[in-house]
């Protein structure tokens, strides 16, 4: 993992939050740095919402494999969507689900993946592994330099499937809730922060998002799972919605950007609370904001502000 003043790569690229999930990022060096993007739930859930239009009631004309070693080998029955119209693409943690009566076909952007919508006269990037051409005259391209994504076809209910089924509720879906919330904590002396960050519990609550849900709901990040009132779990679990919704949100302003073959990325900075800001004042009481690591992950607090 690259190391950036300390800060997981792995984190950075969610306090840049980049919308469009270009990849070009990548490849983008500032005299430090080197950034890793990787999708968290907003850039998958915003890349969802600006494939579909070019996708969903289109037919796919052609499925075009150009390096079927992803994180899992592409497999050749994903050649049977061809001539297939897609119903319906929806989003499942971080996995993409685009829907055929022949089968699902199952995306995910691993470490490094996006999706762009290009001609298909387009010529092909380095990392371009997977497409879809579409009755829109448009072709779906996944670009994945590090070749954590993925491009499955599940023949049956893909929410019974092995990568899917044991997956906690949506955080912005009516499932979870803080007695749910509650019903995970309750016993656990493990730190209220790596429970929100346990997709059996609730999916999408990455490092950064953890960290600054938890501030936003006073909640020391440290603080045993099981003592954690419910009111308090309440407020948790608003904050968990509020910070992931304002990100997608942001992340639609951007949307017509990545669509576009040349690609240039519109990232956006979240402001972010806590993250990253160690030894800097707390934006509402002026203490220092102090940094601990948590299973191994960087994390950031109020120690006045978060009880
Ligand atoms: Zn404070």
């Amino acid at each position: 993992m690259v190391k950036r003043d300390g800060r997981d790569a792995e984190d950075y690229h969610e306090a840049a939050c980049y919308a469009n999930t270009q990849v070009a990022l990548a490849a983008r060096r500032t005299p430090s740095t080197i950034r890793q993007p990787m999708p968290e739930l907003p850039e998958v859930e915003t890349t969802l919402r600006g494939v579909s239009p070019y996708l969903i009631r289109h037919r796919i004309t052609e499925v075009i494999v150009r390096d079927k070693r992803l994180r899992w080998s592409v497999p050749d029955t994903i050649h049977d969507l061809e001539g297939q119209r897609i119903t319906c693409g929806e989003r499942r943690a971080k996995y993409l689900l685009f829907h055929t009566a022949r089968g699902t076909l199952l995306l995910h952007l691993g470490m490094s993946g996006s999706l762009r919508i290009v001609p298909p006269s387009t010529s092909w990037r380095k990392h371009d592994h997977f497409a879809l051409t579409m009755d829109s005259g448009k072709q779906l391209r996944l670009h994945d330099p590090r070749r954590f994504g993925a491009a499955l076809l599940i023949e049956s209910n893909p929410h019974e499937h092995k990568l899917l089924r044991d997956l906690g509720p949506e955080p912005l879906g009516p499932q979870f809730s803080a007695k749910q919330l509650q019903a995970a904590c309750t016993g656990k002396s493990a730190a209220i922060k790596l429970v929100i960050m346990d997709a059996h519990v609730v999916v999408g609550v990455g490092n950064i998002y953890a960290s600054e849900a938890l501030f936003m709901a006073g909640i020391d990040p440290r603080k045993p799972a099981g003592k954690v009132s419910l009111p308090r779990l309440a407020k948790l679990v608003a904050a968990i919605r509020e910070v992931l919704a304002s990100s997608i949100e942001m992340g639609g302003t951007t949307l017509r950007d990545f669509l576009n073959e040349k690609g240039e990325p519109g990232y956006f900075q979240q402001t972010l609370r806590v993250y990253d800001r160690a030894g800097e004042p707390c934006r509402l009481c002026g203490a220092k904001i102090r940094k601990v690591v948590l299973g191994q992950r960087s994390t950031y607090f109020c120690p006045r502000c978060q009880k």
